[in-house]
């Protein structure tokens, strides 16, 4: 038996109900982005359209996704990006999907540019920040590097590159393994795997099930990457270079001291949009 043609309105008010079901937090959202996704009607185009048939072949997509979203796979993993600074990022299952905290790190560095500097993005992934940097920049002749250890997270970060048309070097390697010491950089920025393992496992499905694990695990205290780029740092950033890390709430401290101890000065700690502690940056100095 031919199945009843739907509304817009209908297959829409079905699909939020299926997402709510399955504990779907921003059902709503996410079944209004799906129908976005399927049938290019904006919400704000919708009321005007929300009578509308859609055809058997659009709505059997829009139930496909629908029920990918049901089984907790995120939202930019169906339709494989994600918006980061006003730019569309191609993402994966092999790349953290962009968040928006992360614009705070991006903002900050955007700062700090003045022309001619040579950026390095630690641990670049789907190279969001670093791309954005060079996208956004207003300062002439500024240059960057990505480095990260999954082949798989690099080949995203090059395919956007390409797509946003932006010049970067990457190199493939665990953290400095693969960068020359002759390579010196004015800006080493990073948003480096931070979760403490243990809490992991308390994270939302759609995170710990879908983000890959090696972009979140921070070791046992979260403060692994920290501690080796830090150290590594030295040997790679010019004297007065800025080091830049994007952290978790309740590390601001602790990644303030080692940055001390390594020879970093006029450390501070940024804030988010919910007031949390989000950034840290610091100036090397050599003595
Ligand atoms: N630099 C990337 C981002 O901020 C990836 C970070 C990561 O994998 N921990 O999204």
């Amino acid at each position: 038996m031919k199945q009843k043609i739907l509304t817009i309105q209908e297959i829409y008010k079905k699909g939020a109900e299926k997402l709510k079901e399955a504990g779907v937090i921003e059902y709503q959202l996410d079944a209004w982005y799906l129908l976005e996704y399927v049938t290019g009607i904006s919400k704000a185009m919708y009321y005007a359209e929300a009578e509308r048939e859609l055809s058997e072949e659009k709505r059997k997509q829009y139930d496909h996704y629908i029920s990918k979203r049901c089984q907790r796979i995120p939202l930019q993993h169906i339709t494989g990006e994600q918006e980061f600074m006003g730019l569309k990022f191609l993402v994966n299952e092999h790349v953290l999907i962009p968040r928006q905290d992360t614009e705070i790190l991006v903002e900050e560095t955007l700062k700090i540019l003045k022309g001619g500097e040579r950026i390095l993005d630690m641990c670049t992934g789907s190279g969001c920040i670093l791309l954005s940097l060079l996208k956004l920049t207003k300062a002439d002749g500024v240059s960057g590097m990505g480095s990260d250890v999954s082949e798989e997270a690099l080949k995203v970060a090059k395919e956007n590159a390409r797509k946003l048309c932006v010049n970067a070097e990457f190199v493939q390697g665990d953290l400095f393994e693969n960068i020359s010491l002759d390579q010196k950089f004015d800006v080493i920025v990073s948003n480096p795997p931070y979760i403490p393992t243990d809490v992991i496992d308390g994270l939302q499905d759609e995170v710990k099930l879908h983000d890959p694990y090696i972009a979140l695990d921070g070791k046992k205290d979260g403060l692994h990457f920290y501690r080796r780029i830090i150290n590594g740092s030295v040997h790679y950033i010019e004297n007065r270079g800025w080091l830049m890390f994007e952290i978790g709430h309740d590390q601001g401290e602790a990644v303030k001291n080692l940055m001390e101890e390594a020879g970093y000065v006029n450390i501070c700690v940024k804030k988010d949009l919910a007031a949390l502690d989000r950034v840290v940056i610091g100036m090397y100095n050599e003595e």
